[in-house]
């Protein structure tokens, strides 16, 4: 079987590594909120380009804490808009909803699967407030025009770079386009833990401070609460464990276009519809493939065939956010870019550490397909 993503096998790839950092920690007797995480979050942040990266205890609290800390700074209050991708996994909107703040539902582009940003304008009322693209599958969205956007309306920008990490438009990372970001360190992402973990990157000193204490019950100065904050923290071990990962990104991310580029060169067949590289001619554009997503209007049989040919494909996602019985209230809208997408999608094999003898498999077994 060609698994899907082969986390065990990624993992052992840096195993004496990992298990020396481990044991540091254990050695070392301090667990939360020590060295490793200090250095892991001033690494992050040379990484992506900003001034600060703040670690928490997942990606969906890196987004919650993020909007909160707006909200205790003034910027933000309950029932303030804001416009955020309709196509996209569900954390990005619960983290708004979580908020008491109104999540207005904008329609991806059918090409690059991220917010069309020529439909933002058109969404934006007097109560809108915030900006919150999502870098879906590892592709940046198209942030030089949002941010424009930002601009002349005077709208914060919260990404949602939890597919993207390296990923880069016009020369800048995901990450570093925003007022701030948040992401996710999830086993499964492009840079994963060995567990939960998760940050938010910025340049704004006033936010970072309040997120930091925010993920540590309101408290800037022990035993002093300044506000209701939470316990969202990002634990020594696994960040000594982001710390060993981070340094193998690049070459993982590499690894993933090589991956898709022969998906994209060698796939042929009418039946299946592959995504596009390159979103904007004008801007240079580094895609990571978190995932790598065909359409195909015969998904199921697809599928059926790739697993009885020993190939496992997952679909990202099945139902969309605003037709899930947690939002029933949207379950009459009608959106119908997201639907049709979410109907069609198929998740190839992709990772850094799929052979490329594995990707040519799936690319016969893809060219072999008949409907
Ligand atoms: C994974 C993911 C999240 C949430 O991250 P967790 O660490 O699982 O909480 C948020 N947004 C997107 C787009 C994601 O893919």
């Amino acid at each position: 079987m060609i698994p899907f993503l082969d986390l065990k096998a990624i993992n052992a790839q840096y195993h004496d590594k990992l298990v020396t950092a481990c044991m540091r920690v254990i050695d070392s007797g301090w667990y939360i909120d020590g060295n490793e995480l200090k250095e892991f979050e001033q690494n992050f942040a040379d990484y992506c380009g900003t001034q600060f990266a703040i670690g928490v205890a997942n990606g969906l609290d890196a987004l919650i804490l993020t909007l909160r800390a707006w909200k205790e700074l003034g910027k933000l209050k309950d029932g303030d808009e804001v416009i955020v991708p309709s196509n996209t996994y569900i954390a990005s909107i619960l983290a708004i909803t979580e908020n008491d703040l109104k999540p207005v539902l904008v329609e991806p582009d059918a090409v690059t699967f991220n917010i069309d940003y020529k439909k933002i304008e058109t969404a934006i009322t007097a109560k809108t407030r915030v900006i919150l693209p999502v870098h879906l599958y590892g592709q940046i969205t198209a942030m030089p025009e949002i941010m424009d956007i930002a601009a002349k309306h005077k709208l914060l920008v919260l990404e949602d770079s939890a597919q993207a990490h390296g990923a880069e438009i016009a020369g800048r990372k995901a990450g570093s386009w925003g007022d701030a970001s948040g992401f996710s360190f999830y086993p499964g992402k492009n840079l994963g833990a060995l567990g939960d973990a998760g940050a938010i990157t910025t340049n704004d000193a006033e936010l970072a401070n309040m997120l930091k204490a925010l993920r540590n019950y309101g408290s800037h100065e022990k035993y002093k609460n300044l506000v209701l904050g939470v316990n969202s923290r990002l634990d020594e071990i696994q960040a000594a464990m982001l710390n060993v990962k981070l340094n193998f990104l690049d070459q993982e991310n590499q690894h993933r276009r090589q991956i898709a580029d022969l998906y994209l060169k060698e796939i042929k067949n009418p039946a299946i519809k592959l995504p596009l590289k390159n979103i904007e001619a004008k801007n240079y554009l580094q895609h990571v493939w978190h995932l790598f997503v065909i359409r195909t209007k015969h998904r199921e049989a697809l599928q059926k065939y790739l697993t009885e040919h020993e190939v496992q494909t997952l679909i990202h996602y099945p139902i969309p956010p605003h037709k899930q019985h947690a939002y029933k209230e949207w379950n009459d809208l009608s959106l119908p870019i997201s639907e049709q997408i979410h109907a069609e999608v198929l998740s190839l094999p992709i990772g850094p550490n799929l052979s490329m003898d594995e990707a040519k498999k799936v690319v016969q077994l893809c060219n072999g397909f008949k409907i």
